[in-house]
């Protein structure tokens, strides 16, 4: 079946970033209560809130479970806003759409999941059979790992249950190395996403992607500049006192301050790809010095162990050796040979330069 997924109709004007604001977690009801009545004095009309949450690790808070949907089904009731919560489970599906929550968003961890991703597709066929019929707008978070495969496969899994309100949210990725960021955002998955579903709609999930509040601007403005369609964005009412993902949640002032700030580009016109490419080049650039940082530590710990052994500190046929290996590598990827020759020169030295050094100190 082929997938034609159409933009969904949630933005309040045309040219307008469509905005997802809320805690990472509804802890409590007057937590959730005031966080949305502060959002919705600010304009926002979609209010998220996590009450079943995934954690990486157990004893981590995991949500409140069911009771949080009368909290949600109390703050829609209250404000008019549309309600945005995360569904993992069958179960899950069926009680967040029996309390009538307008949206449903698909974890990062559940996406990665197709067995699960069925399940939930099943779901809503299942209440769709066994209740009424479902107008439900679905929002699949990428995968933690970056596979373009397993995001457009949940697309496909939904879509073909009839699900056709899909939206997607680019929350960044696990990475052994990460730079500054929580999850390393890899912005060309989410463009191959959109060179694929042309018109689906793409909202950016700043939080998630820099695990802290400083990053959320300008993580925030970088969507805007790609053409995104909205921002995911965490906010609680005390961000000091949050429960679950403390570092990233802004207050409602900040956050008013910040969306002041952002400059919403005429998505109209062409998007500067030049832009595309800089924010890789310094997403790799990063992650170059991180790695290089690794290795000196590696280095520090080999000077160690010659000092205790009595070794000397340079070894030539040990470097002639590296630098030749890395050679036929470079020329495999394409490499100039006499670049990575030079590199490696300046890397070596600078191991060595430590080695040296810590024997002085020794
Ligand atoms: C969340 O939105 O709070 C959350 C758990 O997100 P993710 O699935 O992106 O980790
Ligand atoms: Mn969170």
């Amino acid at each position: 079946m082929a997938v034609q997924i159409e933009k969904l109709e949630l933005q309040s004007k045309a040219n307008a970033p469509l905005l997802i604001a809320g805690p990472c977690s509804a802890e409590n009801r007057a937590q959730t209560l005031e966080t949305a009545e502060a959002l919705c004095n600010m304009g926002i009309r979609v209010f998220r809130a996590g009450i079943w949450k995934p954690r990486t690790k157990p004893g981590c808070f995991e949500g409140v479970g069911n009771i949080g949907l009368e909290w949600l089904k109390e703050a829609k009731q209250k404000t008019g806003m549309l309600m945005c919560t995360e569904v993992a489970t069958a179960e899950h599906v069926f009680m967040a759409l029996e309390a009538g929550i307008d949206i449903l968003w698909i974890g990062a961890r559940t996406t990665t999941d197709p067995f699960a991703v069925e399940a939930l597709a099943e779901a809503f066929r299942d209440f769709e059979t066994k209740r009424h019929s479902v107008d439900v707008t679905l929002l699949i978070k990428n995968p933690v790992n970056p596979d373009v495969e397993l995001w457009c496969g949940a697309i496909e899994r939904f879509y073909n249950r009839g699900i056709r309100k899909i939206g997607l949210i680019h929350r960044g990725f696990s990475s052994y190395s990460t730079g500054r960021y929580r999850n390393i955002p890899l912005w060309d998955i989410p463009i191959e996403m959109k060179r694929r579903f042309p018109d689906i709609t793409m909202i950016c999930d700043p939080s998630h992607i820099g695990g802290d509040r400083n990053l959320v601007a300008s993580i925030s403005q970088q969507a805007m500049d790609m053409n995104y369609d909205g921002l995911m964005i965490e906010c609680h009412i005390e961000p000091e006192k949050a429960l679950s993902d403390k570092a990233q949640q802004l207050s409602p002032p900040a956050l008013k301050e910040m969306l002041q700030h952002l400059i919403v580009r005429d998505n109209r016109q062409p998007q500067d790809s030049l832009d595309v490419f800089r924010n890789r080049i310094d997403e790799l650039d990063e992650n170059l010095i991180s790695i290089l940082s690794e290795r000196m530590v590696v280095a520090a710990k080999i000077g160690r162990y010659k000092e205790e052994h009595n070794m000397p500190v340079l070894q030539s046929l040990r470097y002639g050796e590296l630098v030749e290996r890395l050679k036929e590598k470079a020329l495999e990827l394409n490499l100039n040979e006499e670049f990575i020759q030079a590199l490696m020169e300046i890397i070596h030295k600078e191991s060595v330069r430590i080695q040296m050094e810590q024997r002085k100190n020794f």
